[in-house]
């Protein structure tokens, strides 16, 4: 693992239920390793010195938690909501009980609410001292999710965070932060693409991805999804 990927260590300072009080001496942030922390770096070393694992296959395996096991929990609550309309009124208004019956809630999810992405109304999701995450329906926070630029700078100019995700936004789409915590962890419900009614949920769930839950990024129709990545390839 990285270094950045500490939440293991760290998601324990909360579980008092303190919160995020940003004068709490009792917050760490930036802290040194825990004790935790210190022994799984210290077993990967050993592990990688002896020859025993490939660093790049831990990474593979936490690739794969982080990108595509978490947000597939995610991806069918947002394509469920798009087809049932019963269900997305219960999960805007009682995410958590919603998420419960699902069976995704656990550890790092207890308490959740779900905001929804509209034609004038986009949210983005950040915790502004650390990395609170929705883990249950999102897997593992990516890199940059837990990096102190996103973190400062989402608050103080979102739009142009978002501008830096490649996702521009009309100026009269009003932009909403929200800031995880110990206590409540967001996902945004993002918009269904146009042209994409008839679709299944399964093949509609195929196309939200973690970052569109997190809203730094929009979910696209199957074709302008082509275009995007193909773009991507040829820069
Ligand atoms: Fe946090």
């Amino acid at each position: 693992m990285s270094e950045h990927d500490h939440d293991g260590g760290h998601g324990h300072e909360h579980e008092d239920g303190h919160g995020h009080g940003i004068d709490d001496p009792d917050h760490v942030h930036n802290a040194p390793l825990t004790d935790v922390q210190l022994r799984v770096k210290a077993l990967e070393s050993l592990l990688t010195e002896k020859g025993l694992v490939d660093p790049a296959a831990l990474d593979a395996l936490v690739d794969t938690y982080e990108t595509k096991v978490g947000p597939r929990n995610g991806a069918l609550v947002v394509a469920k909501a798009w087809t049932d309309p019963v269900f997305k009124q219960r999960l805007l208004a009682d995410a958590t009980e919603a998420l419960a019956d699902l069976g995704m809630l656990g550890r790092q999810g207890e308490h959740m609410v779900v905001v929804e992405n509209t034609e004038s109304v986009h949210n983005v999701v950040v915790c502004t001292l650390c990395s609170c995450y929705p883990w249950p329906v999102l897997g593992l926070p990516p890199v940059w999710y837990k990096s102190a630029p996103y973190r400062s700078r989402v608050v103080i100019d979102p739009r142009g965070v978002l501008r830096d995700f490649a996702l521009e936004l009309p100026d009269d789409v009003e932009l909403r932060v929200w800031d995880s915590t110990a206590e409540l962890r967001y996902l945004v419900l993002p918009r269904q693409p146009a042209g994409t009614e008839g679709m299944t949920e399964e093949a509609l769930a195929a196309l939200v991805t973690r970052d569109a839950m997190i809203g730094t990024a929009i979910v696209r129709a199957p074709e302008a999804a082509e275009a995007a990545e193909a773009a991507e390839a040829a820069r």
